[in-house]
């Protein structure tokens, strides 16, 4: 017998010793999926069921635009199948050089294992330049999409086109989960839509723009948001604009996630006498929002709450 001949059966009964290794053949067998967000990672585990492995990176209570870089999340994407993305510039502070680092082909922009969520969505507030000048974090317009009450559709059926894209031995599993997910989906939207008639109309003050989609779906008026362009802190004279705009029109309730849940966001309440509703931008961001129906459920409820209406 050749060397090479002895050595390619060394090779391959140690291929077969590391199969063999507790757990390594059970998770060796799923698509390793990463996300950005849990609001995509959840939709993944749903969809993919016992076919994946799925790790978020954000926390859920951080903020989306510059969530904490940690060293394991490099690790998870030097070894995804598949990697799911809000896209609309959303990551783009923290995100690209992650992805350079990973040093992972399958999950480069154009590769199969790479899944932009933002596809073919219809995006709101697109500035008329394109630039991030003066500091603007949404440059291709409103990211926040996963908080519109018909978002999640939309990031449903991207993950599982992925899914599929990705990994189609086991289509008819994330046909069938997808199909569930949408059943549960109706199910719960229809107590979203009775309270949505109460909240049509109402003023709200959001400090981020990132209620602009839900505000739209629900027909609310935003009539400020207290930061002056996405993602710049407000002056004094910033916020003095806001207190006197509230007043004038009269709006009582200030929306904000806990990330930027501040001393100016509170100050703005003591003057005008407003209630501040503290909600998840993402899931996860609070202890009831394990999954996006959850979120969106939570979300219609302390709306609904806040503007004191009787819950269905
Ligand atoms: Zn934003």
């Amino acid at each position: 017998m050749s060397t090479i001949k002895i050595a390619r059966g060394w090779l391959f009964a140690f291929a077969l010793a590391l199969l063999a290794l507790p757990g390594s053949a059970a998770s060796s067998d799923r698509l390793r999926v990463v996300a950005t967000i849990p609001d995509l990672g959840t939709l993944a585990e749903e969809i993919g069921g016992e076919h994946v492995q799925v790790r978020s990176l954000s926390k859920g209570t951080e903020n989306l635009h510059s969530v904490h870089v940690r060293p394991s999340m490099l690790i998870a994407l030097s070894k995804a199948d598949l990697f799911l993305e809000m896209g609309l510039s959303m990551e783009a502070a923290w995100l690209p050089e992650l992805l350079l680092k990973a040093k992972n082909r399958r999950i480069e922009p154009g590769q199969p294992g790479f899944q932009n969520c933002s596809d073919g969505w219809k995006v709101i507030g697109v500035p008329l330049n394109l630039s991030r000048k003066e500091g603007d974090v949404h440059p291709e317009g409103n990211p926040h999409f996963n908080l519109d009450p018909e978002g999640g559709l939309h990031l449903a059926a991207k993950v599982h086109e992925a899914l599929v894209r990705v990994d189609p031995m086991h289509r008819e599993a994330y046909d069938r989960n997808y199909e569930a997910w949408k059943k549960r989906l109706a199910e719960r939207s229809k107590r979203w839509k009775l309270i949505a008639k109460g909240l049509a109309g109402k003023k709200l003050v959001v400090y981020h723009s990132e209620y602009d989609y839900l505000a739209q779906r629900l027909q609310m008026d935003v009539i400020a948001s207290i930061e002056p362009k996405p993602g710049i802190p407000p002056s004094p004279s910033d916020v003095a604009g806001v207190v006197k705009k509230m007043k004038a029109e009269g709006a009582k309730v200030i929306l904000t996630a806990a990330w930027s849940n501040n001393r100016q966001i509170a100050d703005i309440a003591r003057k005008t006498g407003a209630r501040v509703v503290e909600l998840p931008n993402q899931v996860k961001g609070a202890s009831w929002a394990n999954d996006w129906i959850d979120l969106m459920d939570g979300i219609h409820t302390n709306l609904a709450e806040a503007f004191e209406l009787e819950l269905p």
